[in-house]
């Protein structure tokens, strides 16, 4: 109910009705509209600010959803690393110890993660610390398994060469020594020579023993040479391969021919007392790395245990002269 004014007539002692002018009427009708619009603009931002719209609800639990996965899949990668870390440091410290190849640098291992531009786009986003973390994380982590798996590569080369090489490296007397007659008759090194009475370099072992005794290859290889050479009489040469070559000497007769393959233990000739300066049916037997004597005596490993070898040392010490 508008209100109604009246006002005090004093010339005709009456109440007069104040009429209101429609200008003012329509102002204060304007007045209240914009109080009411600016309220009601206020409520809504501050309800807007407090309670979520359905999208923007759902959009939050999305990203909380996202950002829990994240976090799952950075500890996931964690649990990898460290298994790799286990791999990798087995392989420097066993497996390529084992096969005599440096371990590999750490650097090289795990290597930068590229460039700086890399992540760059993903630097804007909310939480890129977490997002960057993790696409760093997995980039490492496929280098640091690609260089693993190289490894292992290798590792795998070098065993098979290995197994070659232990089968093909002379490693037993060319001779058995259960036969009473073969024994060690002179060692390698400086010994008086049997003819020239001067001491000369004797450059193998000499076994001597009966006539047709059977000689064995030492270690697996080719046969090279058989044929007489001089200082030598018929004599037999097997390339090891490795850079190693083994040489029998003062032989009778042979059992190979050049080019032919043969495996540790083969019988390759018989004993004998070929050759000028042979002072008696013997063995001369020679190793050779990278064309260099070498001392036989370490190239029986495959034959002596300890005790052995201290009594073969002993006799091929004590023999005072060559017998070639
Ligand atoms: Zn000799």
């Amino acid at each position: 109910m508008p209100k109604i004014g009246y006002r005090f007539n004093p010339e005709t002692l009456s109440y007069d009705k104040i009429e209101t002018p429609l200008r003012v009427k329509i102002g204060r009708l304007f007045r209240k509209f914009f109080s009411s619009l600016s309220l009601a603009i206020v409520i809504f931002f501050v309800i807007s600010a407090v309670i979520d719209s359905p999208e923007e609800k759902a959009l939050k639990r999305e990203k909380e959803e996202i950002l829990a996965q994240y976090n799952l899949l950075s500890n996931e990668i964690g649990k990898l690393d460290a298994v790799l870390k286990n791999l990798e440091e087995r392989d420097d410290n066993i497996y390529r110890v084992i096969f005599e190849a440096e371990p590999i640098d750490a650097a090289i291992r795990r290597v930068g993660t590229g460039g700086v531009n890399k992540y760059e786009k993903l630097k804007d986003l909310k939480d890129a610390d977490l997002i960057i973390g993790v696409s760093k994380k997995l980039d490492e982590l496929s280098k640091a398994l690609y260089v693993q798996s190289k490894s292992y590569d290798e590792i795998e080369k070098l065993a098979k060469n290995k197994v070659d090489m232990i089968g093909s490296i002379p490693a037993i007397i060319p001779l058995s020594l259960k036969n009473p007659r073969n024994r060690v008759s002179s060692s390698f090194g400086y010994r008086m020579h049997p003819f020239y009475k001067t001491v000369k370099f004797h450059a193998g072992m000499d076994f001597a023993g009966a006539v047709g005794t059977p000689i064995h290859a030492t270690g697996n290889g080719k046969v090279i040479l058989v044929s007489t050479l001089k200082g030598y009489g018929k004599c037999v040469m097997i390339d090891h391969g490795f850079s190693y070559q083994t040489l029998y000497g003062h032989l009778d007769s042979y059992n190979v021919k050049v080019g032919q393959t043969v495996k540790r233990g083969d019988v390759i000739a018989y004993l004998g007392n070929t050759g000028g300066f042979s002072t008696g049916p013997h063995l001369h037997y020679e190793v050779r790395k990278n064309k260099v004597p070498m001392n036989p005596i370490n190239y029986y490993f495959n034959d002596l245990n300890p005790d052995e070898y201290d009594n073969i040392t002993h006799i091929a010490n004590n023999t005072g002269q060559s017998m070639d």
